[in-house]
């Protein structure tokens, strides 16, 4: 199942289903993570209507550096023998299509194509074998980073937390193998990054294991599960787009703030 948050128009947010092709949605009535789900017999061509951020993450947004060893070459280093975790506050989640605000902070500014982990109910301490009960499931996130800050502030709430630099969609799919999907970004339609989510250092469940052990879970919080290699600088006017099979394609601009 494929659930996309979206509005019409000046309409309020609302949930939809959308088919498999990726055309067609069909509305439902609430919200799918604290609902069971009701058509309300409304569909739309997915081309007539904005589609938003599939979630908005109700406490935290839980990052993980370096879950690739090809990434963890790139920067410098060797992944962790255990999931390094940061946060990202939920003011930095935008939605399929909006830009992504270079700050003047930064004049280095990356991309990172990730599969997003949603949490679909209240836990902790939950153990990796029972990990896949938590889990509402999956969509697609680009950790934008200030490389130059996060190199410059020795810890990363700054360089991945700026507004807009959480950008995640384009819908949930809760049908997924979360180990058996390419991953795949392009800049301005050059692919930079190609990797398999089956290489991740730690898999899903057990960051869930590891990440609940720590925090209790909410629903609607999402899980960053780090990035492969390739990661690069994005110039003002480019666009991003991360692409993982089986869930779609997240595609952002990025622009330059001003002021
Ligand atoms: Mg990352």
């Amino acid at each position: 199942m494929r659930i996309a948050r979206f509005t019409v128009g000046d309409g309020d947010p609302a949930y939809g289903l959308v088919d498999g092709a990726g055309e067609r949605l069909a509305e439902v009535a609430g919200d799918p993570l604290y609902q069971r789900i009701d058509l309300t017999g409304t569909t739309y061509d997915v081309a007539d209507v904005r589609l938003l951020a599939p979630v908005i993450p109700r406490s935290k947004v839980i990052g993980i550096g370096k879950n690739y060893h090809d990434h963890a070459a790139e920067m410098g280093g060797a992944a962790p023998a255990e999931p390094l975790m940061f946060l990202i506050p939920n003011t930095a989640v935008i939605g399929p299509g909006d830009p992504v605000v270079m700050p003047r902070q930064s004049s280095e500014v990356h991309y990172e194509g990730e599969l997003a982990v949603v949490i679909g109910r209240l836990c902790k301490d939950v153990a990796a074998e029972d990990a896949a009960a938590v889990i509402f499931g999956y969509t697609v996130a680009n950790d934008v980073t200030a490389r130059d800050l996060q190199r410059g502030d020795g810890q990363w709430s700054r360089a991945k937390g700026f507004d807009t630099f959480c950008p995640l969609g384009p819908w949930i799919e809760t049908d997924l193998d979360p180990a058996g999907q390419q991953l795949t970004t392009r800049l301005d339609g050059e692919v930079v990054q190609d990797g398999s989510t089956g290489d991740m250092v730690h898999g899903v469940a057990a960051l869930i294991a590891h990440a609940s052990a720590a925090f209790t879970l909410l629903p609607g919080d999402v899980i960053l599960t780090g990035t492969p290699a390739g990661v690069g600088p994005v110039a003002a006017g480019q666009r991003v787009e991360v692409e993982i099979d089986g869930i779609g394609v997240l595609s952002n601009p990025f622009v330059r703030r001003e002021t």
